[in-house]
């Protein structure tokens, strides 16, 4: 039997109000800050707040602690790393950590042909980087995104972006040149071919296209599952055009879905790949993995002081070793357990209007009405909470889902835990509204 969750103050304790009011004095109000959690440390699955409290972890700082926090063999990584030197800069010099990281991401990036590898800081970097790279390697200026994506905060991020307006509220004027279509949801059926057809006739000419910008997993726009079709679709347009696909797994790669990538879990393979998220199981790395034919931009056109740093490259070795190991097996094995234990609840509460997911990347949408699918969006803040104070710590996503994102190490019992949480927080707030 595990030892958690184990709530002994209701959270926040006084030590986390202690360190919630600090931070509410000084650090800069555009946080978020779902909710009150204070945290001291990190073990597996689990979290430890200032108090105390020991939580589940279905969350994982936003899909990112894949190997759970602390992974011994991932902090022996960086320890190790660490102790011989913590900068040098790869953008001017050469190191190991930084040459493996890169042969190993080239050559388990999707597809057959040969790539190349681009480190970055961040997931939104990666996404920066890629729009040069496309508009350099195509001498094309146009890029396609979707509603509903999210690709990050930078400017070129928020120009692709279309999961929330205040994004992008008053930071305009943003990219021109990108055009948002249709995203394919099965739950939500729409036109989505006819869009493009109509985009491409009235607006833009294929042939003006530098990119198409996908997430083969909706992530912070509700976690949505598209048809492999939709990704066909966009695969064949850019064999036929000139555009390059480039599949953002920021938060769907490394594992996550069950395979070290969402798209071979569809078989539509980019010419770009992003990722960093789960890439280094917490260090901040990122990577724009690149067909060689597509990486062609010439030498000092781009670059980092930062990025590729040596402690964040052993630690995104350590974690594919164990992601490729067995993590990436077990997403699948236990997402299916997860899975079924959802459908389950899903007969239970009306107001759970979708199920859906692939690995451990999992999304519950909740409706007011299963008939008109109108979203209940109060919801998903009272459910954090209701989940919270119970030791789960869930994040939601889109209007009114939340994401199931748990490390990929977890087992049954604590799929069991989080069920049960799960279905004792949703009574609650069933019978408080009753
Ligand atoms: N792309 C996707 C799909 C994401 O989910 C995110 C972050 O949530 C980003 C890009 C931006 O990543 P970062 O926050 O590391 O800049």
């Amino acid at each position: 039997m595990k030892n958690y969750p184990s709530i002994i103050v209701t959270p926040p304790g006084p030590r986390a109000l202690a360190v919630i009011e600090k931070d509410r004095a000084y650090a800069s109000p555009s946080y978020i800050k779902e909710y009150p959690l204070v945290v001291e440390r990190g073990e597996g699955a689990t979290v430890v707040d200032v108090d105390g409290n020991r939580f589940l972890d279905f969350m994982t700082g936003i899909a990112v602690a894949s190997t759970g926090h602390a992974h011994p063999k991932v902090v022996a990584a960086i320890k190790n790393a660490a102790e011989k030197f913590l900068h040098i800069c790869a953008t001017d010099f050469y190191y190991p950590g930084f040459a493996d990281l890169c042969e190993r991401l080239a050559k388990i990036g999707p597809g057959s042909d040969v790539k190349r590898v681009f480190l970055t800081n961040s997931g939104a970097e990666a996404v920066e980087g890629a729009i040069k790279l496309a508009r350099s390697h195509t001498r094309r200026a146009n890029l396609i995104a979707f509603e509903g994506a999210f690709h990050g905060r930078t400017m070129g991020a928020i120009s692709l972006n279309s999961s929330k307006a205040k994004y992008r509220r008053h930071f305009g004027p943003l990219l021109s040149g990108v055009h948002h279509l249709p995203y394919a949801n099965p739950y939500r059926p729409c036109d989505w071919k006819g869009a493009a057809e109509e985009l491409f006739l009235q607006r833009v000419a294929p042939d003006e296209i530098a990119a198409v910008f996908i997430e083969p997993v909706l992530g912070e726009g509700g976690y949505v599952i598209p048809p492999r079709e939709f990704l066909e679709y966009w695969r064949a347009f850019c064999d036929e055009h000139g555009a390059l696909l480039i599949f953002d797994e920021v938060q769907s790669g490394i594992g996550r879905t069950g395979e070290l990538f969402a798209s071979n879990a569809f078989g539509v393979v980019p010419d770009v790949t992003l990722v960093a998220k789960g890439l280094a199981s917490g260090m901040p790395i990122g990577a724009i993995i690149a067909k060689e034919s597509v990486m062609s931009w010439e030498q000092g056109s781009h670059g980092s002081t930062f990025a590729g740093n040596p402690v964040c490259c052993a630690a995104a070795l350590a974690t594919l070793d164990l992601v490729e190991g067995e993590l990436a097996k077990n997403a699948t094995r236990v997402g299916e357990v997860l899975m079924g234990g959802l459908l389950e609840l899903k007969k239970k509460h009306e107001i759970i209007g979708d199920v859906r997911g692939l690995g451990l990347m999992i999304g519950i949408e909740f409706v007011r009405d299963r008939a008109t699918k109108a979203p209940y969006a109060e919801l998903v803040p009272q459910l954090e909470l209701e989940a919270f104070r119970r030791g789960l710590l869930l994040l939601g996503c889109g209007r009114s889902t939340i994401r199931l994102a748990p490390p990929l190490i977890i087992d049954e019992e604590d799929v069991a835990i989080a069920l049960r949480i799960l279905d004792e927080s949703l009574e609650a707030i069933t019978l408080a509204v009753a």
